[in-house]
């Protein structure tokens, strides 16, 4: 198939290299850089899109989404698929899916877990939001891709499934954290605390497979010194969409709400910029109740 792909960054740039190596004809865009072999390279986003059978987008938010959009809908061959991959709020991902659905193209919101690991292993999850016809004609590709492809509904499912799944993933990182500091302060071992909550109702992805504590648990960024990972600015990012769109449909949602609060003061005054979000743990260590 001939490929589009455009936004080559942290996460692109290897799936799109998956793409070409698993013998795609793939042509990459970049603002910041052009792409390079095994992709071909493309003087703009249109130029990427016009000959595509399916064009792919990873970028960083839904304004820029919008912003190509609005270029590459127009370039594209009709009955050609738009498969964002982006983590990007759920109006924007409707919105660029109608545009799309009006121009006779296919459209499909496909966001991803499993970071930068997973896309250079090949093995990023998929939440797709869009039709049973368009989400069968990326199934290849989501397999090249990544390990699991799960279609969630119509367009906006994919990204309602990963702000859902994130939103509990940050709130049970932040609790999995602050019980290891209430541990320590009551004289229990960690590793203790790991080796009943690990087996017992205190268990999570948090805890089981991205223990915070260092020396614990199986290898994760907290015995590489918080280095990501997953950062805690992504961590924000994605609870800012969770409220924004509990906003929207007017969802009660206190605790997503305030482990937005918590990561916001991590990452904007504390010394959680660039660490990985589960560095909660020395945050929440170095703290006392009143601090
Ligand atoms: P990144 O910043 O490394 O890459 C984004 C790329 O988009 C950059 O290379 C940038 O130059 C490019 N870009 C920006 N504007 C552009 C434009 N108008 N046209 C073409 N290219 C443009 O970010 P990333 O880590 O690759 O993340 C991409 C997306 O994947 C984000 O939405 C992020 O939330 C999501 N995501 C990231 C991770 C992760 O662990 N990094 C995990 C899951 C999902």
């Amino acid at each position: 198939m001939k490929i589009g792909f455009i936004g080559l960054g942290n996460m692109g740039l290897p799936m799109a290299v998956n793409l070409a190596k698993a013998g795609h004809e793939v042509v990459g865009f970049d603002t910041a850089a052009p792409a390079t072999p095994p992709l071909a390279a493309a003087a703009s986003a249109a130029e990427a899109a016009r000959e595509a059978d399916i064009v792919i987008t990873m970028l960083p938010n839904g304004d820029i989404l919008r912003a190509v959009a609005s270029d590459i809908i127009p370039a594209m061959k009709k009955g050609a698929v738009f498969c964002d991959c982006s983590t990007v709020d759920v109006a924007s991902a409707r919105d660029v899916a109608e545009q799309a659905l009006a121009s006779g193209l296919g459209a499909l919101d496909a966001p991803v877990s499993g970071g930068v690991s997973g896309a250079a292993a090949g093995t990023l999850t998929f939440m797709a939001g869009g039709s049973d016809a368009d989400f069968a004609t990326m199934r290849p590709l989501f397999d090249i891709m990544g390990g699991r492809a799960i279609h969630c509904g119509d367009s906006g499912a994919g990204q309602a499934a990963k702000l859902c799944n994130n939103m509990i993933l940050g709130v049970t990182m932040i609790a999995t954290c602050e019980a290891f500091a209430l541990a320590d302060k009551l004289g229990l071992d960690r590793q203790k605390l790991f080796d009943v909550a690990s087996t017992s109702s205190g268990s999570s992805w948090s805890m089981n497979t991205y223990c915070p504590a260092p020396g614990v648990g199986p290898q994760s960024p907290a015995d590489n010194d918080y280095r990501p990972g997953f950062a805690a600015d992504l961590m924000l990012k994605d609870l800012n969409l969770s409220q924004q769109a509990a906003e929207r449909v007017d969802a009660d949602t206190p605790m997503g709400e305030l482990a937005m609060q918590l990561y916001a003061r991590f990452v904007g005054e504390e010394d959680g910029k660039g660490r990985d979000f589960s560095a909660m743990l020395p945050r929440f260590e170095q703290r006392s109740r009143k601090s």
